[in-house]
C-alpha cells in the first residue's frame, strides 16, 4: 500500500506512535476497565492525565511560574471574543491595538470590535499579506489594554521571526494556534499566548491559553464564567468539564515530543522542512511562493503552479502518490503544505520528489 503523508492545515496529521498508543488505549486505559472517554473528569485516573499533560506542557514550553496554563474550549475563533472579554478591561475606556498580517488577524480585530475600540497599528494588506509590517511603521496607541497579533498566519503562511519589542506596559496577546511547539519562544514577551489545538498539539476541541498571571482578573460582567481565565485557573481548568479525550491525546504528543528531545529538536527539523520545500518551490519559475523569505512560514506553505490550469492534474497526481489535503484554502487558491511536528521529513521529501517530476526537473 502507499504510504500516506496528510498535509491538511487543521485538523492535521498527529503521529502514528500516539495514534497507536491511543489504539491500544482505547477499551481500557491502563487496566482501568474504562475508556479515556468515559471517566469522570474528577476522578483519579484522569486527574493524572490532566497533571501530567500539564507538567510536559510546562516542560516542553518552558513556561516561567508566574504563567498560568489553561485548557478551554471553542478554539481560537471563541479567544478572539474570550480575550478581549477578559483583557479589554484593563483600561477605562479600551483601545485594543492589532497588527494585520492576514486572514487569522484580520478576523481577530473583527470580532474584538465587537468588544472595544480597535486600532490597526499596522497591516500588510496593501503587500497582499506577504511580509510582516516593518516594526517602525506600527502605530501602536498610547495606553492600549493589549497589542494583538498572530504569530504564524496558517492561510498566508507568514511567520513571525521573534517576538517585536513593545514597551514593557503593553502586552502581546499571540495567537499561535499553527506554530506552537514547532520552535522555541521567549514566553515572557508575551501577556497571553493561545492555540486552538488541532494543528500541532491534539484533536480539535481543546483550545491552549497561556496568561501571565497579573493579567487572569480584568474580565467584564459579560464574560461567561466558563471563559474567565481567572476562574478558569483558580479551578486547574476543571471548573467546568474539559475536553478530557482531546487533553488526553495532547499528553500523549507532548509526550512523544520529549522522547523526541522536545521543542529544540523539532526546531532543527523544521527548519531543515522547510528549507527543502521552499528550495524545491525556488528551482525555477514552475511554482511561486509570494512571501518575503524573511517572513515565510516553516509550517504552512502556500504555492500556484505557474499554469494554474495544470491544478487539478497536479492535485489527482499527487493524491496517487499518496500525498493528501494539499488543495490551497478556498480564499486564495493554489495549493498549500502543512508541515507540522508530525510530518516526518520523509513526507517532505516525498513531496519535493512529485514537485521536481511534475515540473519535468
Ligand atoms: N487562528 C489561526 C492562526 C488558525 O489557523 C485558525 C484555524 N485555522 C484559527 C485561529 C481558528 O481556529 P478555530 O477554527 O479552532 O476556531
Amino acid at each position: 500500500m502507499t504510504q500516506i503523508f496528510n498535509f491538511s492545515a487543521g485538523p492535521a496529521v498527529l503521529p502514528k506512535e500516539v495514534l497507536q498508543q491511543a489504539a491500544h488505549d482505547m477499551l481500557d486505559w491502563h487496566g482501568s476497565g474504562m475508556s479515556v472517554m468515559e471517566m469522570s473528569h474528577r476522578g483519579p485516573e484522569f486527574s493524572s492525565i490532566h497533571r501530567q499533560a500539564m507538567i510536559d506542557l510546562r516542560e516542553l514550553l518552558n513556561v516561567p511560574a508566574n504563567y498560568k496554563i489553561l485548557f478551554q474550549q471553542g478554539g481560537g475563533l471563541g479567544q478572539n471574543a474570550i480575550v478581549p472579554l477578559n483583557l479589554a478591561g484593563r483600561r477605562p475606556d479600551p483601545v485594543i491595538d492589532f497588527v494585520h498580517t492576514g486572514t487569522w488577524s484580520g478576523k481577530s480585530a473583527k470580532e474584538a470590535a465587537r468588544f472595544a475600540r480597535v486600532n490597526i497599528a499596522a497591516s500588510s494588506e496593501p503587500d497582499h499579506f506577504t511580509r510582516v509590517p516593518a516594526r517602525d511603521t506600527w502605530r501602536l496607541s498610547d495606553d492600549a489594554s493589549y497589542l494583538h497579533i498572530c504569530t504564524n498566519e496558517t492561510i498566508d503562511g507568514v511567520e513571525y521571526p521573534d517576538a517585536p519589542d513593545v514597551p514593557a506596559d503593553l502586552p502581546i496577546v499571540a495567537d499561535m494556534s499553527s506554530h506552537i511547539l514547532s520552535r522555541q519562544i521567549d514566553i515572557s514577551k508575551y501577556g497571553v499566548i493561545f492555540a486552538g489545538a488541532q494543528k500541532n498539539i491534539g484533536p480539535a476541541g481543546l483550545t491552549l491559553v497561556i496568561v501571565r498571571e497579573d493579567l487572569l482578573d480584568f474580565a467584564s460582567p459579560q464574560c461567561p464564567s466558563a471563559f474567565h481565565w481567572k476562574t478558569c485557573a483558580e479551578h486547574d481548568s476543571l471548573y467546568n468539564t474539559p475536553p478530557t479525550y482531546a487533553i488526553y491525546i495532547a499528553g500523549l504528543v507532548f509526550a512523544w515530543l520529549k522522547q523526541r528531545g522536545g521543542v529544540a529538536a523539532m526546531e532543527a527539523i523544521n527548519i531543515e522542512k522547510a528549507r527543502l520545500l521552499y528550495a524545491a518551490l525556488d528551482a525555477d519559475d514552475f511554482y511561486a511562493n509570494r512571501v518575503d523569505p524573511a517572513y515565510r512560514s516553516r509550517m504552512n506553505i502556500p504555492f500556484y503552479l505557474r499554469d494554474e490550469s495544470l491544478n487539478e492534474q497536479f492535485l489527482a497526481g499527487a493524491k496517487e502518490r499518496g500525498l493528501l489535503q494539499l488543495k490551497g484554502h478556498k480564499s486564495v487558491g493554489g495549493m498549500r503544505a502543512s508541515i507540522y511536528n508530525a510530518m516526518p521529513i520523509e513526507g517532505v521529501q516525498a513531496l519535493v520528489d512529485y514537485l521536481n517530476t511534475f515540473a519535468g526537473r
